[in-house]
C-alpha cells in the first residue's frame, strides 16, 4: 500500500495526476506512485523542483540512485539547476526532516552522496566550467563538473588544475576536502588554489566567501567544506600548462620494502616538476608482487622530463615502461559509465612524513598476506608544502606521502590488523581516502586546534549538524553523535586502529 492509499495497479496504463509540486501537471501512473516511500511528502516539493525531481518509480530513478562507490534507495532525488534550487531542496528536505545527501560527482569514499529513503541534492546539471580572466588564471567551476571535463575545458586556453588522477570524480567532493593530484608537488592541492566559493549554508542564505567575506568559513570548506554546506560554485586560480610527460613503469616488486623505500627516495629527491602516484598488488596466479609506478613531469622540456623520469626506471625489475609528451587532459579523461556502486567500500587511509623501511616493512607484510589487493601512493611534498598549515583546514604540509589500503568486506578485520600496525608509523590522514567514519578518526585528519575551530564554526554555521555525512563534524556543545558511523565497514574492528592523529 503507498501512502496515497492506492494498491500498486500492476499491469495497468492508468495514470493519474501526482500531486508532486502543486499546480504542475506532472503525471506518474499508480505503480510509479507506489513506489513513493512513506517517509516523505511528496506534496509538500516546490513547484519550481516539481520536474527536477526523481521518484523511486521514475524511469531515470536506475541512473541516479547509486554513486559511483556505494548502491542507495534514496527517497528523492533532487537535480537542482541553480543555487535557489539547491537552497529551496534543502529547505524541502529540513522541512521533512529527511536525511540529506549532497551529490556531486558521486565519487565519495568517506562522504555518503546516496542513502537510503532520505533526500539527495544532486548538483551533476550545474556543470558549468569558465574561463572569467584568461590572463590571471581565474575561472569559475560549478560542483557538477568532473574533472576530467575541467580539464578538457582548460585547454584551449593553455590552463590546467590539478584534481586527482581520475577524471570522473566530480569537482564538489574534491574541491571542498583537498584534491590530491597528478601536479601537486608542482602546484599543490586543489584547495590551495580555491580564491572564493559560492555556498548555501544550512539555513538557506546564499553566500559569497572568501578571504574577506566570512573568512572563517572559507578556512573551513577547503578541508572540511562537506560539513559546512552546499558549494554551487568555485572560483579557482588556474596556471598554465602545456603538455606534461607521462610515464607508467610496471615493477617486479618482490622486494616490496625495499623497492618502496627506494622508490619513495626517488620522488623525494625529483625535482617539483614530478609527481608519482604508485600502486602495489598482491603476487597472484604465478605472477609476482607488482608496483604500477605512474609519473607525471608537468612540463614539456623533453630532456629535463627525461633526466628527471629515468631514474625510476632503476626503482626496481622493470616488466613494462611507456613514457609520452601528452596534453594534461588526455591523461585525466574520464570515462562514460553509469554509477552503480561497486567499489571501494573498505579503505584505509593515512599520511606518512617519509616511506621509512619500517613502514615499508609493514605495507611488505600487507602484500604477504593476500588480504589486501591494493596499497596505493600519492607523493604530495614540494608545492604542496609551501602552503602555512593554518591558511585553511587541511593543515598536513610536512608529510611527502598519502598512503591507502583497501579490502574486501570479508577482509577487513584483517585489514585493520595491519592498518593498526602501520599507524604508529602515520601522521594524519587525508579524509577523501578513508571509509571508517568514526569519530574517533576525526582528529588524524584534523589534528589540533584544528577540529576546535572547525566544531566552533559548525555551531555557528549549521547548529543543527544536517551536513553530517561526510566525517560528521559535531557543533561545539553538542552531544558526540556519530551520523554517518553506523556505515562503517567493520563495526567493533574499527576500535583496532587507535584515536589520535598518528604518531
Ligand atoms: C576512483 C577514485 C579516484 C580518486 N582519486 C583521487 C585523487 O587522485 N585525489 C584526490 O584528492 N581524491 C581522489 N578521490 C577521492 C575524491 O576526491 C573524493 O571521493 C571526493 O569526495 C569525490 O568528489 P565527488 O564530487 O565525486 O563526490 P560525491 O560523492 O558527489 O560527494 C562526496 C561528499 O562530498 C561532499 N560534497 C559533494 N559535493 C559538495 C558540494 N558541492 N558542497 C559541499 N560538499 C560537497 C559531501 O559531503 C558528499 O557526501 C578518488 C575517488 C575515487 C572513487
Amino acid at each position: 500500500m503507498s501512502d496515497h492509499g492506492h494498491e500498486p495497479l500492476l499491469g495497468t496504463f492508468t495514470r493519474e495526476r501526482a500531486r508532486s509540486g502543486a499546480g504542475t501537471a506532472l503525471t506518474r501512473s499508480a505503480v510509479a506512485l507506489a513506489r513513493r516511500h512513506d517517509t516523505l511528502d511528496y506534496d509538500a516539493l516546490p513547484p519550481s523542483l516539481a520536474r527536477k525531481a526523481i521518484e523511486p518509480g521514475d524511469r531515470a530513478y536506475d541512473d541516479v540512485r547509486h554513486t559511483y562507490t556505494r548502491t542507495g534507495s534514496p527517497a528523492l532525488v533532487i537535480q537542482a539547476e541553480n543555487a535557489d534550487d539547491v537552497a529551496a531542496a534543502l529547505a524541502y528536505a529540513r522541512g521533512q526532516h529527511a536525511e540529506i545527501a549532497v551529490r556531486s560527482g558521486g565519487h565519495g569514499i568517506s562522504g555518503r552522496s546516496t542513502n537510503n529513503g532520505g533526500v539527495v541534492i544532486d548538483l551533476s546539471r550545474m556543470n558549468a566550467v569558465q574561463v572569467l580572466d584568461r590572463a590571471a588564471g581565474r575561472i569559475r567551476v560549478e560542483p557538477g563538473a568532473r574533472w576530467g571535463h575541467v580539464a578538457r575545458a582548460l585547454a584551449p586556453y593553455g590552463l590546467a588544475m590539478s584534481s586527482g588522477d581520475y577524471g570522473d570524480v566530480g569537482v564538489g567532493g574534491l574541491a571542498t576536502a583537498g584534491g590530491l593530484g597528478y601536479l601537486a608537488r608542482r602546484h599543490g592541492l586543489t584547495i590551495d588554489h580555491v580564491t572564493a566559493a559560492e555556498i548555501v549554508v544550512a539555513d538557506g542564505r546564499r553566500l559569497r566567501v572568501d578571504a574577506e567575506h566570512h573568512a572563517d568559513l572559507f578556512w573551513a570548506i577547503r578541508g572540511a567544506g562537506g560539513n559546512f554546506g552546499v558549494v554551487t560554485a568555485f572560483e579557482l586560480d588556474a596556471y598554465e600548462l602545456g603538455d606534461v610527460a607521462y610515464a607508467t613503469i610496471t615493477v617486479d616488486a618482490t622486494g616490496t620494502a625495499g623497492f618502496l623505500v627506494e622508490w619513495a627516495r626517488l620522488v623525494e629527491r625529483a625535482p617539483r616538476e614530478i609527481t608519482s602516484f604508485l600502486s602495489l598488488f598482491p603476487a597472484r596466479r604465478g605472477a609476482p608482487v607488482t608496483a604500477r609506478i605512474t609519473l607525471v613531469y608537468a612540463g614539456d622540456d623533453v630532456e629535463a622530463a627525461q633526466s628527471a623520469l629515468s631514474p625510476f626506471l632503476g626503482a626496481g625489475p622493470v616488466l613494462h615502461q611507456q613514457a609520452q609528451l601528452v596534453p594534461y587532459h588526455l591523461i585525466v579523461t574520464p570515462p562514460e559509465n553509469r554509477h552503480q556502486g561497486h567499489g571501494l567500500e573498505n579503505t584505509r587511509s593515512g599520511l606518512l612524513e617519509h616511506l621509512t623501511p619500517e613502514a615499508a616493512g609493514v605495507i611488505e607484510e600487507m602484500m604477504r598476506s593476500g588480504d589486501i589487493p591494493i596499497v596505493q601512493f600519492r607523493s604530495m611534498g614540494g608545492a604542496v608544502h609551501d602552503v602555512p598549515a593554518d591558511v585553511m583546514a587541511w593543515p598536513h604540509r610536512t608529510q611527502q606521502f598519502s598512503v591507502l589500503a583497501a579490502a574486501t568486506p570479508s577482509r577487513v578485520p584483517a585489514l585493520n590488523a595491519s592498518w593498526a600496525r602501520l599507524y604508529p608509523h602515520l601522521n594524519g590522514m587525508y579524509l577523501s581516502f578513508e571509509t571508517d567514519t568514526h569519530p574517533d578518526r576525526l582528529l588524524d585528519a584534523f589534528p589540533e586546534p584544528v577540529l576546535t575551530r572547525l566544531r566552533a564554526l559548525k555551531a555557528e554555521w549549521d547548529p543543527d549538524d544536517v551536513f553530517n555525512r561526510n566525517f560528521n563534524i559535531t557543533p561545539a556543545g553538542a552531544e558526540e553523535t556519530p551520523a554517518g558511523a553506523e556505515e562503517t565497514a567493520a563495526g567493533a574492528e574499527e576500535a583496532a586502529v587507535p584515536a589520535g592523529g598518528g604518531r
